[in-house]
């Protein structure tokens, strides 16, 4: 950790700064300027973590030199985690895609997406049961039956299921079912859920919240895996910004900033990016080439009836299309795809 002091600091002060440094257990390294002094601060700077270093007198800038996640950071673990889904894994050469509706709903819906993605190549079943609607007044979910209905389309299509868990009264309940947890966008600094989901042995799909930063995200995952849960895929879906005519802003310098600090599996949901069934594809494109390692896509049978998110989940027919597109992507990355069945 670096430590500059405010111009004209006085040699009281900068002795005050270097005792409170040294009294804390590390040595200090002076490097006197004109009108400022840096202080190198060496040896364990988590010693400093909880020290107010911007209130002691003098000091005008505080460094960090060390990132503040350990964990899922690329330098304790060099090589690519590999997060396992069914009888595949993300986070190897192939790219694997995660489709299905927003929400699980009644009838046979969720059972002919799944025969439909499957054929399709999708590797993954997504639906949520529990969902986290803007308004109380929206549809919420089936809850329990909901995730029912996803284990018995489990069983029919051997597809492992991706689904939602807002609440850590539900974390037990929902992992009984799921093969994945996801933690939505507006759960991602939750963080007695995330120490809950921490404590299982179960993959987490952690999204990014949409006014994170790619830090909040990565210590996000660092909550996860500080319990002993090392299987984190991490999720851009966009974040916030002043643009009205997409849903969020695909943020796609995100993912190779991520697959540069992280051994984690990133994957990209370009249907809350963008919000819109024709921005699925192009903002898919975006991200294989910048290295996502899977896709998150909703799909629904007839999306004008669809019980949330309709505008941008694609049909069956949309979705075939669409996996023959990503084809050419996939590789000129050289990466792999599912073949259709
Ligand atoms: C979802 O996947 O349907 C969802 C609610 O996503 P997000 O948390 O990214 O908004
Ligand atoms: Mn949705």
């Amino acid at each position: 950790m670096i430590i500059v002091t405010k111009k004209g600091v006085t040699q009281d002060q900068v002795g005050h700064i270097r005792e409170r440094i040294e009294s804390l257990g590390l040595r200090t390294h002076m490097s006197r300027g004109e009108s400022r002094t840096v202080i190198g601060c060496l040896g364990d700077e988590s010693l400093l973590e909880h020290v107010p270093l911007l209130s002691i007198p003098g000091v005008e800038a505080v460094h960090q030199v060390l990132k503040p996640y350990k964990l899922a950071s690329r330098e304790f673990s060099p090589e690519p985690t590999e997060v396992t889904l069914g009888d595949t894994a993300i986070g190897g050469n192939d790219l694997v895609v995660i489709a299905g509706p927003c929400s699980v709903e009644p009838g046979d819906m969720l059972s002919s997406t799944a025969r439909h993605i499957r054929a399709a190549g999708a590797r993954a079943l997504r639906g949520g049961a529990f969902k986290p609607r803007s308004s109380p007044y929206s549809f919420q979910g089936m809850a329990e039956d909901g995730l029912k209905m996803l284990t018995d389309v489990r069983s029919e299509t051997g597809l492992p299921i991706v689904t939602e868990v807002m609440d850590t009264r539900q974390v037990d309940l929902v992992a009984s079912y799921a093969d994945v947890l996801q933690i939505g966008a507006r759960n991602m600094q939750n963080f007695s859920l995330l120490t809950e989901v921490g404590r299982l042995r179960r993959p987490v799909l952690l999204k990014r919240g949409m006014s994170a930063t790619l830090e909040d995200l990565l210590l996000a995952a660092e909550y996860v895996m500080s319990q002993g849960n090392s299987d984190v895929i991490l999720c851009e879906r966009g974040i916030r910004t002043f643009t009205t005519e997409t849903r969020n802003t695909f943020d796609l310098a995100a993912i190779p900033v991520l697959k540069r600090e992280t051994h984690l599996p990133v994957i990209a949901d370009p249907s809350h990016a963008g919000g819109r069934r024709h921005l699925v594809a192009p903002l898919s494109y975006a991200a294989i080439a910048a290295g996502a390692d899977g896709l998150i896509v909703e799909v629904h049978p007839d999306p004008e009836t669809a019980t949330s998110d309709g505008d941008q989940s694609l049909d069956f027919a949309e979705f075939d299309a669409f996996m023959d597109g990503l084809r050419p992507f996939v590789v000129a990355v050289k990466r792999g795809l599912a073949a259709r069945a």
